[in-house]
């Protein structure tokens, strides 16, 4: 979905003029029930035509391919089964926060209003952040992150703060 009726929202080059209150109606068109069953949102900011054309992608696509192997056989081997396939008590056993870490969820969740379903796909997604990272333990950071991808518009950024 756009980020805003007209489609510039969050462009550096200032082509939005939505009002802000036109914003949040507009992302608020997709119930929270229904937004709790997206796993992740990711802004993808327009590319520049130079950029297109002069650079080349920062990693290829074999090179990422090869990272989400290795992140992959780390679920299987911790879990028996890849991270989205855990709930409950498996999911939060593969990510055994530490009393920090589980304050730190606490505090995302009730800042976003997520029911147990949307906390559990939180859980998830930072436990495949870590993975990604090549990391046994979820911390804060891994949390962070994978409650930017919960956040439908990207525009909450600031969740270090929460710490
Ligand atoms: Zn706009």
């Amino acid at each position: 979905m756009n980020p805003c009726p007209c489609g510039f929202a969050g462009e550096a080059d200032g082509r939005c003029h939505c009002q802000a209150g036109l914003v949040d109606r507009y992302t608020a068109r997709i119930s929270g029930p229904l937004r709790d069953r997206i796993d992740l949102w990711v802004h993808m900011p327009r590319v520049e035509p130079e950029e297109y054309v002069r650079h080349a992608a920062p990693e290829g696509s074999t090179e990422v391919a090869a990272r989400i192997a290795v992140a992959r056989r780390r679920q299987l081997e911790r879990s028996g089964r890849p991270n989205s396939r855990l709930s409950g008590r498996a999911l939060r056993a593969a990510c055994a926060l530490g009393p920090r870490e589980q304050s730190h969820a606490v505090r995302l969740a009730e800042l976003e209003g997520w029911s147990a379903r949307g906390i559990e796909r939180l859980l998830r997604v930072a436990r495949t952040v870590a993975d990604l990272a090549g990391s046994d333990a979820v911390d804060c950071s891994h949390l962070d992150e994978a409650a930017r991808f919960r956040s439908p518009s990207g525009r909450r950024c600031g969740y270090e703060a929460v710490v």
